[in-house]
């Protein structure tokens, strides 16, 4: 069995022909599967449409009691999948539910544990496809997995890895590098990619970044050591300088020091910057320490409609 499983935030205009689409993809399969659709918290009338989904083949809806995100929404979808093979995709038909045989087709025949997908032709502004190059090379380094489009929620997992992830109770997720935490064999397939459907997207930068910190900070401890050996190098660096200092005025006397007074002024300003920089990338991994500790669930789910 094949399950889908699609998180839905506002996204009342997609949802018809999406349902239609999937339908449509789902039937040339010829093998059983499910819809699990997740309303995460929606202030639209997205309930009401997944409500009257319930019914059709394999349709069902994770009620949320509020907003928690997209990846603690699939998070959540997740927890009550039944399928072998599990399909991420998004509601806004950026991603083509016509795509779907074509990852289970590759999970199957190369039995692979995870299958990711490359955008082509990717259709969004610059503002996107730019900072997602960087966090694409930033994944692989932390990963160590060379995959080349992580941003892309179009993709399959064995029901084994779903699990994994699922109990590993983590709250600050990024579903595609958790995967690779469970998984060994992975591939990539090229899909195609369209621009959203209707309404706008529900990213805005303080978003992105966010998740970009919860990939940073859950999957490696690299920025505190880099802060560690910077830290380390400057200060050693302020030391020899104050010693320079120190030799310089005593050869060539005060006026020498007194003319570098603006050229202190500027390291002091570097080391204060430097500081700043360091207790900000703390902050975010303490922040993320205090939500772990803090225990509170990743997602709470009001009602599942439909069997
Ligand atoms: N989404 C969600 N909860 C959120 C934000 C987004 O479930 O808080 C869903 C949204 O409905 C869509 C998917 O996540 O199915 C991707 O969101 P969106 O299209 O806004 O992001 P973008 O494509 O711009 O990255
Ligand atoms: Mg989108």
């Amino acid at each position: 069995m094949i399950s889908v499983v699609i998180p839905v935030y506002n996204e009342e205009k997609n949802l018809p022909l999406l349902m239609d689409r999937l339908e449509g993809a789902l039937r040339t399969l010829g093998r059983p599967y499910e819809v699990v659709f997740i309303d995460d918290g929606s202030r639209d009338g997205s309930l009401e449409i997944l409500k009257n989904f319930v019914g059709r083949n394999g349709v069902r809806v994770v009620e949320l009691t509020r907003n928690y995100g997209q990846h603690s929404a699939i998070m959540s979808g997740f927890s009550v999948v039944r399928g072998s093979i599990v399909v991420t995709l998004d509601a806004d038909l950026q991603n083509p539910p016509e795509e779907i045989p074509g990852l289970v087709r590759a999970m199957e025949e190369g039995n692979f544990e995870v299958v990711g997908t490359v955008r082509q032709l990717r259709r969004d502004s610059v503002f996107r496809t730019v900072p997602s190059r960087i966090v694409n090379a930033m994944t692989r380094k932390i990963t160590g997995v060379r995959m080349t489009d992580w941003g892309c929620m179009m993709r399959a997992y064995r029901r084994e890895v779903v699990d994994r992830m699922v109990e590993s109770q983590e709250y600050s997720t990024f579903i595609p590098a958790l995967a690779t935490l469970y998984a060994k064999r992975m591939t990539e397939i090229p899909v195609g990619h369209a621009e959203r459907h209707a309404g706008v997207s529900n990213y805005n930068l303080s978003r992105l970044l966010n998740l970009q910190f919860d990939l940073l900070t859950s999957f490696s401890e690299f920025p505190l050591k880099v802060l560690l050996y910077l830290g380390g190098a400057l200060a050693a660096g302020g030391v020899s300088l104050a010693l320079l200092l120190v030799v310089m005025r005593l050869f060539y006397g005060a006026a020498w020091g007194g003319n570098g007074i603006f050229t202190l002024f500027a390291i002091l300003f570097f080391f204060v910057g430097v500081l700043f920089f360091a207790l900000g990338i703390m902050g975010q991994y303490i922040g993320r320490i205090y939500h772990e500790v803090r225990k509170r669930p990743r997602f709470t789910i009001r009602k599942v409609h439909g069997e």
